[in-house]
C-alpha cells in the first residue's frame, strides 16, 4: 500500500473526499493529517492547497494532498473566493451564509461558482542511483475543478455544508445542499479537482 496523507481537518471534507476517490484509492492508504496547520497566505486557490500539502508532506515526510476551496460571486467581484471559510469572521457557515446573502440583497446578478485546487506534493527522495546520484527534489502538481452555478435568495436543504444551502448548481431546479451525497460527488468542483489530480498521484507514485 502506497501511504498518502490528507492535509485537511475539516471532518466534511475528508468524508467527502474519501467518498469522491473511492475505488481510486485502490492500492492507496489515505492517512490522517494531525500536524499543525499552516498559514494559508497564498492569493489563490492553487498557492493555498500548495501551502497546505508543503506542510503535511514536510511534517510527516510522505505524499500529501491537500484542497483549497471556495465561492466566488460575480455581483461580488469575485468575492468571498479564498476568504470562504471565514467570509464573516467566525468560520460559522450560518454567518457565512448570512452575510453573503445579506451582501447580495437587491442584486439581479446572482450567477456565482465554486472553486477546488487539489494539490498533490511528493517528497525529495535521495539519488536512487549509487551514493554519489543527485537529491530528487520534491514535486508539486495542482488541478482545478469548477462549478457553475447561481446563489439562492434563501437556505434550503440540509445535506452539504458550507454555501451548499444557497447554491443551484447550472442545470438544475435544486439547491447543492439538497443533493445526496452521491450525486453532489458526481459533479462537483471538489470531484472535479480530484478527478483530475488521481491520475497523476498514480502516475507518479505508482512503481
Ligand atoms: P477551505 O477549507 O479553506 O478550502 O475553505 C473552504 C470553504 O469554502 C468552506 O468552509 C465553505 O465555506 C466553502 N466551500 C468549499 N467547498 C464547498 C462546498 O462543496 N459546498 C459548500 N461550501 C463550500
Amino acid at each position: 500500500m502506497i501511504q498518502l496523507v490528507l492535509a485537511t481537518h475539516n471532518a466534511h471534507k475528508v468524508e467527502e473526499l474519501r467518498r469522491i476517490l473511492g475505488d481510486a484509492l485502490e492500492g492507496f492508504e489515505l492517512v490522517g493529517y494531525e500536524g499543525p496547520e499552516p498559514v494559508e497566505d497564498g492569493e489563490t486557490f492553487e498557492e493555498n492547497a500548495l501551502i497546505k500539502a508543503r506542510a503535511a508532506c514536510a511534517f510527516t515526510g510522505l505524499p500529501a494532498l491537500a484542497d483549497d476551496s471556495g465561492i466566488s460571486v460575480d455581483a461580488l467581484d469575485g468575492a468571498p473566493g479564498i476568504h470562504s471559510a471565514r467570509y464573516a469572521g467566525t468560520r460559522d457557515d450560518a454567518d457565512n451564509v448570512a452575510l453573503l446573502l445579506q451582501n447580495l440583497r437587491g442584486q439581479p446578478n446572482r450567477a456565482a461558482h465554486f472553486t477546488c485546487a487539489a494539490a498533490l506534493v511528493i517528497p525529495a527522495r535521495p539519488g536512487s542511483v549509487g551514493p554519489d546520484a543527485p537529491a530528487e527534489p520534491s514535486r508539486e502538481f495542482v488541478e482545478l475543478g469548477i462549478w457553475h452555478g447561481t446563489m439562492l435568495h434563501e437556505p434550503t436543504g440540509a445535506n452539504g455544508f458550507g454555501y451548499d444551502p444557497i447554491f443551484k448548481p447550472v442545470g438544475l431546479s435544486v439547491s447543492s445542499a439538497e443533493l445526496r451525497a452521491d450525486e453532489k460527488n458526481a459533479i462537483s468542483h471538489r470531484a472535479k479537482a480530484f478527478e483530475a489530480i488521481m491520475p497523476v498521484v498514480r502516475h507518479e507514485l505508482e512503481p
